[in-house]
């Protein structure tokens, strides 16, 4: 039985654009399905539930953390984590740093901004995300690499709001790429906006339950 519908994603997703499929929830035999199918990089959204499936799986995987983090949690994927998604202030930048150096890892990671017009969604301001990227401090973090940026929109039925969430991060986006060409990463889009994301110039889709189906919790 075929439980994976990675195929039919893939396809509808252009070759410059990098799906990562969101395992989280998944047991580890619909991770090795979708592996042998082809798909190498996975995206989780919590440290410990990573971390077991990382020991459990091929080593060439590439695992992306794209939950909310928990700084205290931050060491126990510190060897492996190929991209965090989700960073949200400064101190977690902090803790990621004092963390990767100890594996002698640079480790790369996106600041999530909040473009949503909802409370639940994490994230920083577009104001918090310049003054971040444009200090002396971000320099000093040796072992953290800002590659790009994330954000999801507002759980909405309205096409337009999302296009507009989506078209507000893209344009600062590239605006901040003039001064910091080191972003090369734009994170947008999920199962339901993935297309409308990638029309506003999304080149990483985090992409779930289109993929292996409902989960059954909302995580
Ligand atoms: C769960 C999750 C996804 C994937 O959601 P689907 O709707 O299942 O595609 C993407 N990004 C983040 C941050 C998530 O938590």
């Amino acid at each position: 039985m075929i439980k994976v519908n990675l195929t039919e994603v893939q396809k509808t997703i252009p070759s410059h654009v990098k799906l990562v499929a969101v395992s989280k929830t998944k047991p580890v035999s619909d991770i090795q399905e979708a592996y042998d199918a082809g798909q190498k990089v996975f995206g989780e959204n919590k440290i410990q539930e990573m971390v077991s499936k990382y020991d459990a799986l091929p080593k060439d995987i590439e695992w992306h953390m794209i939950g909310h983090l928990q700084r205290n949690k931050v060491k126990h994927m510190a060897h492996f984590v190929s991209l965090i998604h989700g960073v949200d202030s400064f101190k977690t930048l902090i803790e990621i740093n004092k963390q990767a150096e100890k594996h002698s890892r640079v480790i790369n990671c996106l600041l999530q901004a909040k473009i949503a017009n909802e409370d639940s969604k994490f994230g920083l301001s577009f104001t918090e995300i310049e003054a971040i990227l444009n200090s002396n401090e971000l320099k000093s973090l040796k072992n953290v690499h800002v590659s790009g940026l994330m954000g999801m929109s507002t759980f909405t039925d309205s096409k337009l709001q999302i296009l507009n969430e989506f078209e507000s991060l893209q344009c600062f986006y590239l605006k901040m790429h003039k001064t910091h060409p080191n972003l090369k990463i734009l994170s947008m889009g999920m199962s339901g906006d993935y297309q409308l994301a990638i029309e506003k110039g999304s080149n990483m889709v985090r992409i779930g339950s289109s993929i292996f189906g409902v989960r059954n919790y909302n995580a």
